[in-house]
């Protein structure tokens, strides 16, 4: 995520950790209804393994109304009499579990499903939930004060949802620590244009209305999907290196377009495979959108979305994040700056590729802009708190902390570690610790001062 404007400093959220661990026994007990995070202790859910999502999205932008059925194909990690999903607000008409009409209750953003007979531990399952509804984006300090998730404009809608807002049009396990593949079909009214995550698989008409069928081959975190709808222009081609790209702007930005975001997409995708390892993903591109109420960017995976034409800074930033983030994602949400420290120093790796400043300058340039009193140096980096979890210490002293690195490690070794770092986790999920270890390992150094100075301690450390 990019923020277009600088974020505020909420009040320091206390992280309530509800914790349940159900121990493995054989008789059948419910899923827990959260997955551990201690910044959104309901988010994801426990008790099974999600696999695959099959959603089909019908919107009508007259009347803002979503009509959705999602089949999840997941695996059963313990005997399960019963187990959530994430869905806020939505009606849910019908629950099948395999098939067969299931009971489900609603408790808050949690659909509780209780299927007829117990779910196997390791056995696989699925369950399809009809649902729908006028969807509301959500808004609140952790993206400082912005709308985000799925949010109507003029002619559609945008679909942006870090941290906690899939749940806004979709059931899921909500959670970036249970990563699936989805097949996306988007319905909507002739003339509009449904774009969504991975590859085209088709495009159909039905009753009038247009069908766009997206499949992601690659594990997704959930608020990585979208399924942004509106008109858009589309262009298609490859990357210098052959990596397909698919980039469509909404034809109201044309004029305002004075960043070339087809040509730099395609650009940037290249340069980042060679500085942090293979694309991970089997598309590239870009949605712009207008969206003015949304005052960021999401790196949403294959086809990063902007709320507006954006800089090729963020251009770059968002791209990065398709390695930082989306392919090696956070195992939980206080290692994000695992995603923005990395998308922020890639920012200043491009300034350094195109002769315009270096990163040791753009380090010496963050550093000195904020005095030690500033409130920029009272957040712990590696445990930001959740409502200033995208607060810009995250972004910068993100950045800086791998700029020490660098300059600790030496270049040779620092550029060996990007990539291995994308190679040992791709389409997982890592933390911190895993990345100071590798950091080690390849350096052949001692570095917990680094890290315990720049990550794990606040005030403004002396260079
Ligand atoms: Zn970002």
């Amino acid at each position: 995520m990019a923020l277009s404007r600088s974020a505020r400093l909420g009040a320091l959220a206390t992280a309530a950790a509800s914790f349940l661990l159900i121990a493995a026994s054989s008789a059948p007990t419910p899923g827990a209804d959260g997955i551990g995070d201690p910044y959104f202790p309901q988010l994801g859910n426990g008790g099974f393994d999600a696999r695959h999502y099959d959603l089909d999205v019908a919107y009508n932008p007259d009347t803002d109304r979503l009509d959705g059925r999602t089949t999840l194909t997941a695996r059963a990690t313990q005997n399960l009499s019963a187990f959530d999903l994430d869905l806020q607000k939505l009606d849910v008409t019908k629950v099948e579990v395999n098939g067969r009409r299931a009971d489900f209750t609603r408790a808050g953003d949690e659909i509780h499903i209780t299927p007829r007979g117990t779910l196997p531990k390791d056995r696989t399952f699925t369950v399809t939930v009809t649902y729908g509804g006028v969807p509301e984006a959500l808004n609140g300090p952790i993206v400082f004060g912005s709308d985000y998730g799925w949010m109507k404009t003029t002619d559609g809608v945008f679909v942006a949802c870090e941290p906690n807002a899939a749940s806004t049009w979709f059931p899921s396990s909500d959670h970036p620590s249970d990563k699936a593949t989805y097949d996306i079909r988007i319905k909507a009214p002739k003339g509009l244009t449904g774009v969504s995550n991975g590859r085209l698989v088709s495009t159909y008409d039905r009753g009038g209305q247009t069908v766009t069928h997206w499949r992601e081959n690659r594990p997704m975190a959930t608020y990585l999907a979208t399924a942004t709808i509106g008109k858009f222009d589309v262009k298609t081609g490859k990357t210098p290196a052959g990596t397909p790209v698919y980039v469509a702007i909404d034809p109201v930005l044309a004029n305002s377009n004075s960043v070339d975001v087809y040509g730099v997409t395609a650009e940037a995708t290249d340069y980042w495979s060679q500085v942090f390892g293979p694309y991970p993903f089997e598309e590239t591109g870009a949605i712009v959108d207008d969206m003015p109420e949304a005052g960021f960017s999401l790196e949403v995976q294959s086809k990063p979305a902007y709320s507006a034409v954006r800089s090729e800074s963020t251009i770059v930033h968002e791209l990065a994040h398709q390695w930082f983030g989306d392919s090696v994602s956070v195992e939980r949400w206080k290692d994000i700056w695992l995603n923005e420290g990395f998308a922020t120093y890639a920012q200043w790796l491009w300034s350094e590729h195109k002769g315009i400043r270096s990163a040791h300058d753009s380090f010496v340039a963050g550093y000195n802009a904020r005095p030690a009193d500033s409130a920029f140096w009272q957040i712990t980096v590696a445990d930001p708190q959740r409502d200033t979890m995208f607060a810009s210490a995250v972004y910068q002293r993100g950045a800086m902390t791998l700029q020490m690195l660098r300059e600790r490690i030496g270049d040779t070794a620092f550029f060996k570690l990007l990539p291995a770092w994308t190679k040992l986790h791709r389409y997982g999920n890592a933390n911190t610790a895993d990345f100071i270890r590798l950091a080690e390992k390849i350096s052949g150094q001692q570095l917990d001062d680094l890290f315990q100075t720049w990550i794990y301690t606040t005030g403004k450390p002396v260079v």
